[in-house]
């Protein structure tokens, strides 16, 4: 009665899947993070993909609000801030527990936390076809 349900859900992936699952991973302040999976494929993020996929709060929300909000008329902002090559720039990285990488950036935003799954998700990589 409830395999329907489960087969709805199926797109979540299992914390158990071989493809969420690092079996290395490497960041570089070059050449950004480099994930091998426990599935064979590898994928590689360049740091400033990474800060432009940055799964807090903060950023999501920043990504959703149209460039064009008017702080004052008149005045048009560039859309990156001075600071933007700081942004992009990597200061620190550790794990989480299993399941995430904790990015902290140039410019002190550290409330990045990219859980492997959403890696996985945002992979720039045409083996995800789904
Ligand atoms: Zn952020």
């Amino acid at each position: 009665m409830t395999t329907e349900k489960a087969l709805n859900e199926s797109h979540s992936i299992d914390p158990g899947d071989p493809r969420v699952t690092p079996l290395e991973l490497q960041i570089d302040r070059a050449k950004g993070l480099r994930i091998r999976w426990s599935d064979g494929v590898e994928s590689s993020y360049p740091l400033n993909y990474l800060r432009k996929h940055c799964p807090c709060a903060t950023c999501r929300s920043a990504r959703q609000t149209p460039v064009s909000t008017a702080l004052s008329p008149g005045i048009s902002l560039p859309i990156l801030p001075p600071g933007i090559e700081r942004a992009t720039q990597l200061s620190d990285a550790s794990l989480v527990g299993r399941y995430a990488i904790n990015i902290i950036w140039g410019d002190g935003h550290d409330t990045g936390i990219y859980d492997f799954r959403y890696l996985r998700q945002i992979a720039p990589t045409p083996d995800n076809g789904e």
